[in-house]
Formats: structure tokens, sequence, C-alpha cells
């Protein structure tokens, strides 16, 4: 444990160590370690938080390759034994002719529903003259120039530029669709009792009205998701108003110093940048950093856990840090939010912030633009750079920032 070799801030390393190890301490010292009274704690390396769950483990065991399809019957608009025939076809599970046949079983494998074909899941639910009659009226409900003969086919069905509201419905009426044919296949089959196509449709109809007008997803402006919920009765559900708010930047009270921070990730790479001002809004600070290989969350508190760490070397006692990552500023109060290689250094700034007058705040990256600009900047230099003076490409939003200038921003 590290705790065994860390002794007054310091390593204090075994002589055979040493030895046989001889750049261990160069090693050592890019590792941030918290002089705080916590007992050391083992990290997942592969979380960002460091702590292992059960959901983790799976997807790590997996190696990541969960894929979409197979989670896609599950849906809250979707009964869920509609989601579950759904679910078994996708995985090849119904016991059709063809799959116990392959399981050993030995009797005359015919389709019940036409009592033409052998049975196997191709057949039953897309070749079948029963499924095929609900698949043609559903097509023309879906504006297909072209019926539905595959179950990739409702994917591309569900593709299309749908509302919300109009794409939750064809997706039940396709799961509908794919239960209700099993359904007629195990009547006949178990009970002999036999289920007329256009019975079907009725009820896919009324299943189709129910879910549309259930559905808290929205409706669109395009006449394709108009007229696909119109031939349902569905009512539509009106799109959220759109509001525009001003969000203005404000200085810190006197004695304060105010350090708006931002984060940024382009595919594996991170940066982040980050303005000092006072509480006449002038310009104290700023810096440019390039991190390096990061995510999306770990540029956000690098950014963050610099703008403190210069606020120590500076001694300021009275700090204020602005930034639009909500997350962020949770993690004030709740540390299993930091990413578990970042949590030393980050513990060490937040004892600091518990010695001082400190607050933190979430900001809309509309009034956030100076730090988003010197983010930018980090990128492009590949490098960590720290400014005296007002950089000359955040110099319009610095300014427009001192005099109090709002921006608009579009909420729903
Ligand atoms: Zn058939």
């Amino acid at each position: 444990m590290v705790a065994d070799y860390w002794t007054d801030g310091n390593w204090s390393l075994p002589e055979n160590l040493m030895l046989a190890r001889p750049n261990i301490l160069s090693i050592l010292s890019n590792f941030a370690i918290s002089n705080m009274d916590k007992e050391d704690l083992l990290a997942w390396k592969s979380v960002e938080n460091g702590m292992l769950s059960i959901k983790h483990a799976y997807k790590l065991l997996m190696n990541n390759k969960t894929d979409k399809i197979f989670s896609w019957p599950w849906d809250t608009d979707v009964a869920p034994a509609h989601s579950m025939v759904c679910w078994r076809l996708l995985h090849n599970k119904l016991p059709t002719d063809d799959n116990l046949k392959i399981r050993g079983f030995s009797f005359p494998f015919v389709c019940s529903l036409c009592c033409g074909h052998m049975e196997s899941s191709t057949h039953l639910f897309f070749e079948c003259q029963f499924a095929k009659s609900i698949w043609n009226w559903l097509s023309s409900q879906f504006s297909c120039p072209m019926p539905i003969v595959y179950l990739q086919d409702c994917f591309l069905v569900l593709d299309k530029p749908w509302s919300s509201q109009a794409r939750a419905v064809a997706k039940a009426c396709i799961m509908h669709t794919l239960y209700l044919i099993w359904q007629a296949r195990n009547q006949l089959r178990f009970d002999n009792k036999h289920t007329h196509w256009k019975s079907c449709v009725s009820k896919i109809m009324a299943n189709a009205k129910m879910v549309g007008n259930l559905t808290k997803k929205k409706a669109n402006d395009y006449m394709l998701s108009f007229t696909f919920l119109k031939s349902f009765d569905v009512k539509l559900n009106p799109r959220d108003t759109i509001a525009m708010i001003d969000v203005i930047w404000s200085p810190p009270l006197q004695g304060w110093i105010k350090c708006n921070i931002d984060g940024k990730v382009d595919g594996s790479l991170a940066a982040g940048g980050g303005i000092f001002r006072d509480w006449q809004a002038s310009h104290i600070l700023s810096f440019s950093a390039f991190f390096g290989e990061g995510s999306r969350v770990v540029e956000e508190f690098m950014a963050t856990i610099m703008a403190i760490e210069k606020a120590m070397m500076m001694k300021w006692k009275k700090l204020w840090i602005e930034t639009d990552c909500k997350l962020v500023v949770l993690a004030i109060s709740n540390s299993n939010l930091v990413p578990w290689s970042l949590k030393s250094r980050w513990l060490t700034c937040w004892e600091y912030t518990l010695s001082i007058d400190f607050r933190i705040s979430h900001i809309y990256r509309e009034a956030n633009f100076c730090a988003d600009f010197l983010e930018n900047i980090g990128f492009r230099s590949k490098s960590i750079s720290w400014f005296s003076y007002v950089h000359k490409e955040i110099t319009k939003d610095y300014l427009l920032d001192k005099i109090g200038t709002p921006r608009l921003r579009l909420i729903c």
C-alpha cells in the first residue's frame, strides 16, 4: 500500500527495491500524493471514478462489445411481452421448428399458419402469407416504397426522419406485429384457434393509438410524422416552447478573485483554459494548457486543479471558480465523482479550498467564452502557457464581459 512507503510527504522505499528499479523515484514523482490523513483506496483503472460496479465488470468482460441491436427491443413505450418476443427473435431463441430440429426434436416440420412450408423464424415472421399481409399493411402505413420483408427492414423504417413521438409508435407497431404473429402461430398450433390477419391489424391500430397518446415523446412539423400519427388517431404532443434567456458574466465581490475555466476533448486528446479576474473585471492571469491523452471529464477537472493550484501558489484567500461543467461543481461535495487518476491532486486542492473563502458555480458556456477560447489556444499550441496580459484572441469577449454584456441562450 502507498501508506507503507509514504512518510512526512516523501517516499521511503526499501533499499532492495531502489537497487532493482533505479528509476522508480522519477516514475513516482509523476504522481501527486495527497498529504491528507486518508486511507489508501484501490482504484479500478478502466472506470473514470475508479469504483468497480457489476455493470462495468460486465462491460469489461464483454470487451465493450455490447451490441446496441440487442438492447433495441427494450423500450418504455413497448409492452414487455412484445419486447420479449422481439428479443428472443434477435437472439434466435424462439422455439420455431428449425430451432427444435437443431436440438434433436423429430416431427413433421410444417408452418401452422399456412401448412405449405417448413417453419423457420424467417418464414414464420416474414415469408408466410399471414405475416406478409400484416407487413404489407404496415409498410403502407409507414409510407414505405418497398414492403418489409426482413427484420433489417424494420430498422431501416425507424431510421426515417420521424418525430420522436412517431418513432415510438412505429417501433411499437413493429414489435406488436412480431408478438401477434407468434401468438397466432401458438394459438393455432396448441389450441387449434385460427386468427385472421385483419384482427391483428385491428389490435396493432388500437395499441398504436394507446402508445402514441401515452408517450411523452414529442411531435415535429414534418408531414411524414403528422400523417402517420393521424392515421392512428394519435393526438400530437406539441414540442416544448423555446425560450431565450440572457446570460451575463459577473465580477466577484471586492477582494475576491474569480477564475473561469473550461476544458475540451477532441478524439482522445484534451486541453483546458482559464482566466483569473478581480472585482473590477480586470485581467490578472490566464492560462491555456494541453493535457495530452484525456477523456471528456478529465480535462474539466484538470483545468479546475490547475486554477486552484495556482491560487495556492499565489496564496489567494478569496477564490471563486466558475465552470460550465456541472460535474465539477458537484465534485466539491462528492469526491467520488472525481476521476481516480486525479483524486490525490484533487484532495489536496479541496483541502486548500476549506482553508480559504471559496465558492464554485456553474455558468452557461455563452458567458464562459474567454475560457473557451483559451482552451482552444491550448489545443493548438500543444503546451502549457501562462499569460499576464489579455491574449488577443480573447480581447473581444474579455471587453464584453467587462462591460456586462448579456449573451443570449436558447433553452427548451
Ligand atoms: Zn407459413
